[in-house]
């Protein structure tokens, strides 16, 4: 069993230690006598750090509990380390300090929303950017009550309330906030309230039919949060040239809007003078005026296309590079041809959709059942 340092002195942040046992599954495995990384569970990410020996460094990475033995799992660098040997052992601290104030925040806010709402968090989790709970409620969630807590949240966290921890039996720890909360839980937590700094609910959303989620953040992370906010915010009031980003971007979607309109006129436009110029260079047939051509364009620009030629001529045959087709005809082309057309393109593995007049899609070696075409028909 390893000593549980980070439940006896939880602001111990750098040790010594001594390697009872190393094991190799995808990253190195460390067991120490003792051990100062919070290892995950209920919610709370394990802690990160550093672990050296004489001639090695292991970055410390996720730690696990197994049948009270903490395991260390992570990244060597140097030799392996050996049995016995004596380690020291230091806590990435910021981290360390960011989950225990996101995981009090939670206490905190949780049970003021089931104290003064009668929302029951079932479900959390502290994530690399934010923290999140879950509420079961197929209702809809009154967010004004949401505001409040978050407010009430903060107030408690300038009052400065002792957070107290202690074992109630040998496997039950409580965490109490005085006439607030009081919880079995195995975390890590501040000794104040007033450490948690600040508190602010990011997202509240419907997860299921069942479930709500809240998003919040707090402490360190929400300063970071604010600055990298505010670097973004500056980016964009410089790249619209206004620092009310808002109209200006209304102002910009609005004209991205005419453009693209305008763009769209304007192919209408090419593809009516290309029809124009393609329909001029048909083949007069005995089936009457007849195109076939290949063109550099993509499937949804030669169905305009296909289109805009039948307003002119009775059959048209248009493919590109990429082996796909479309034929059309106006309605006074031939039933009986066309219909022998399709088989032909049947009888050569055809894929796609058919309608009445238009048809779509990919045969094998195009080329050749033009040739076909043209001895049989034109
Ligand atoms: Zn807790």
């Amino acid at each position: 069993m390893t000593e549980k340092i980070f439940y006896l002195d939880p602001e111990r942040y750098k040790d010594r230690g001594e390697v009872l046992e190393i094991k190799k599954k995808d990253l190195l495995g460390i067991l120490l006598d003792r051990s100062i990384f919070y290892p995950e569970g209920g919610g709370q990410p394990s802690d990160r750090g550093i672990i050296k020996g004489e001639n090695w460094e292991f970055s410390v990475l996720k730690v696990i509990e197994e049948k009270g033995n903490i395991w260390h799992f992570g990244e060597l660098k140097g030799d392996l380390p050996k049995i016995g040997e004596q380690v020291f052992m230091e806590l990435d601290v910021s981290l360390r300090k960011e989950y225990s104030q996101e995981h009090s925040a939670q206490h905190l806010f949780s049970a003021i929303i089931e104290r003064d709402y009668k929302y029951e968090t079932t479900g959390f989790q502290i994530l690399p950017e934010h923290t999140k709970i879950e509420i079961p409620l197929s209702l809809d969630i009154n967010l004004s009550y949401i505001k409040s807590a978050e407010e009430k949240t903060n107030f408690y966290i300038r009052e400065g309330i002792p957070i107290n921890i202690y074992w109630e039996n040998e496997n039950k720890r409580i965490v109490e906030i005085p006439n607030i909360d009081k919880n079995p839980c195995g975390g890590i937590h501040v000794k104040n309230t007033k450490e948690i700094g600040a508190f602010k609910v990011l997202r509240v959303y419907r997860k299921n039919s069942q479930f709500w989620r809240i998003e919040f953040t707090s402490g360190d992370r929400l300063i970071r949060r604010l600055e990298k906010r505010e670097e973004e915010y500056e980016y964009i009031k410089q790249k619209l040239g206004d620092p009310n980003i808002l109209s200006a971007l209304d102002k910009l979607i609005n004209k991205l809007s005419l453009l693209e309109k305008e763009n769209k006129k304007l192919k209408e436009e090419i593809l009516d003078y290309k029809a124009e110029e393609i329909s001029k260079d048909s083949l007069e047939t005995s089936l009457g005026k007849v195109v076939i051509k290949k063109l550099d364009l993509d499937i949804n620009t030669l169905r305009i296309l296909t289109l805009k030629i039948l307003e002119r001529i009775t059959l048209s045959f248009l493919f590109n590079n990429s082996g796909e087709l479309i034929l059309g005809r106006r309605k006074e082309f031939h039933k009986e041809i066309w219909d022998k057309i399709i088989n032909i393109l049947e009888s050569r593995n055809f894929k796609g959709g058919k309608g009445e007049n238009l048809i779509q899609g990919r045969v094998d070696n195009i080329e050749n059942i033009i040739e076909v075409l043209f001895q049989e028909f034109f």
